[in-house]
């Protein structure tokens, strides 16, 4: 393992791209290259782009050490120049959009328009965080014993460690980091294996040109390995996980064994409830939007399409002439919707989820076929609740349909599932909507709306399988990323009777 040192801070992050200095490295507060390499796939063609440097178990040791220490300067720092280092992320984010948009379609098969959004999202993210360190950390409580005062504040959680996926690798990146640092933590960030280059060392060269101090912010690629090391470490006081229900139940096991905060942002197999006083045009876009925005790789992907049986028909017409005009290719060098699926081992288990629908009886309205890693949307009628196609997370281009004659018969269906992230209901009467809200087990519940939404001011999060802990966005960040420490004081000693 060698040191590149600082790269020359007057680098953009353009520049610090084409350069390619960064190419097999991690960044631990320094520029450090590594023996282990990952490569750097791009999905759309299979070209290898770069490759990173893996940071073993002994590298995350030294860095969590290293995080500890400079935490408790960090947490010391005024908070006016804690939120100074966040503007200026946010407004260097914004000057360097375009970077970190490229990435983020070559790297992980956006579209652009998604990686734009994602982008403003993120510019976003970074000013509310650098709004949390001026607001107040605690209260006063009255005492029973004359001359005491009790006070109740928020004291950060020391090294936090942040392990993301790569489907928004931006976004589900900064929506920990951000917060953890304005409330004064340290951060180790993980990113996937699949976007560690833009969600992992741009975002090292950001907050490092953004002036956030060596060693408060360290990034650390790899694959299971590394992440197991984080959460394991003792030094690493919380883990922020979102990805898997899988990996998450592994990393909460480990977590409850050493009685570790854990916030978990999990799966999701997210229902929309089609009533037959809906508005179709409206329903059947918010179920194209839902289903296939960044090729249904989304944890709040509407894979669930509830339709009532009288507009069933009329609805699945509709979607599937939405998916049919979508344009799929390399959104690198095309103008289009979609992009390609992650890789072949995604691609595989999708179509295996059609064609199993297909065999027990299913009918494809369109869709259900791929070049490449270029999955057509897809449209599927005449599921039953019964087809893992329903049952199961799709993470891919598809929507399945399922009637229902009763609205009660709707939410039961709704509710029988392990997930519970974001359902939408498309409906004449919102305030029948939000009724039937009350009565679903699903952490965010969106009335004439789509599955997918995310405002960063929200608290946002799912329950059952899909996770629990985490509570991303607005007030909930504050809860999230401290711990509560009472301190009382007297300035007479209190005497006791021994
Ligand atoms: P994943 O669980 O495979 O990987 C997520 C991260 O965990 C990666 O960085 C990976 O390297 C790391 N990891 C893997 N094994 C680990 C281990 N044993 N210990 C520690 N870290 C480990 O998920 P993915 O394929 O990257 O993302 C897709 C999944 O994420 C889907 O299930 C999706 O629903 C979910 N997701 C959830 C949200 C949400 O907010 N709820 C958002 C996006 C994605």
């Amino acid at each position: 393992m060698s040191g590149n040192g600082h790269l020359n801070r007057t680098t953009s992050i353009a520049e610090f791209i084409d350069e390619q200095r960064w190419q097999g490295s991690f960044y631990t507060g320094r520029w450090q290259t590594s023996d282990i390499r990952l490569p750097v796939m791009e999905p759309a063609t299979g070209q290898e782009l770069a490759s990173v440097g893996i940071a073993d178990a002994a590298t995350v040791a030294q860095a969590a050490e290293r995080a500890r220490h400079s935490q408790q300067r960090w947490a010391t720092t005024p908070f006016d120049q804690r939120a100074a280092v966040l503007r200026e992320a946010a407004r260097l984010l914004q000057q360097e959009a375009e970077s970190f948009i490229e990435w983020n379609i070559r790297e992980c098969g956006a579209a652009r328009f998604k990686a734009q959004f994602e982008l403003g999202a993120c510019v976003e993210q970074l000013n509310m965080a650098a709004a949390m360190p001026m607001q107040a950390n605690g209260e006063v409580f009255p005492s029973s014993l004359p001359g005491r005062t009790n006070i109740w504040r928020r004291v950060p959680m020391g090294v936090v460690a942040v392990i993301s996926p790569w489907n928004f690798p931006l976004l589900l990146s900064l929506r920990s980091i951000a917060p953890a640092l304005a409330l004064g933590n340290a951060v180790l960030l993980k990113p996937s294996e699949f976007s560690s280059v833009t969600g992992g060392l741009l975002l090292a060269r950001l907050l490092e040109l953004a002036g956030v101090p060596e060693g408060v912010f360290q990034v650390l690629p790899g694959l299971a390995e590394t992440g197991s090391a984080l959460v394991s470490d003792p030094n690493v006081k919380m883990i922020a996980f979102t990805g898997s229900t899988a990996v998450g139940r592994r990393i909460a096991q480990t977590c409850g064994t050493l009685l570790k905060r854990c916030s978990l942002e999990l799966g999701g197999n997210n229902a929309l409830i089609v009533t037959p006083d809906a508005d179709l045009d409206a329903a059947s876009s918010s179920g194209a939007w839902g289903s296939f925005l960044h090729q249904g790789q989304i944890c709040m992907q509407a894979g669930r399409h509830i339709v009532h049986r009288s507009v069933a028909g009329a609805y699945a017409q509709k979607l599937q002439a939405r998916a049919d005009a979508l344009a799929c290719g390399n959104p690198f060098t095309e103008q289009v919707q979609m992009g390609p699926l992650i890789n072949a081992q995604q691609r595989d288990r999708v179509h295996g989820l059609v064609q199993d629908a297909l065999a027990h009886g299913a009918t494809l309205a369109t869709g259900g076929t791929y070049e490449q890693l270029f999955y057509r949307p897809t449209v599927l009628t005449g599921v039953t609740p019964d087809m893992p196609v329903f049952k199961q997370e799709i993470f891919g281009p598809v929507a399945p349909i399922v009637v229902y004659d009763d609205i009660e018969e709707a939410l039961a269906l709704v509710n029988d599932s392990e997930y519970g992230l974001a359902v939408a209901i498309h409906t004449a009467n919102a305030m029948r909507g939000y009724e039937w809200a009350a009565r679903i087990h699903s952490g965010m519940v969106h009335v004439n709306d789509q599955t997918v939404n995310n405002e960063f001011q929200v608290p946002f999060g799912g329950m059952g399988v899909s996770g629990y802990g985490g509570r991303y966005g607005g007030p909930a960040n504050f809860d999230e990323f401290t711990e509560r420490q009472w301190v009382s004081l007297v300035n007479d000693p209190i005497q006791y009777p021994f």
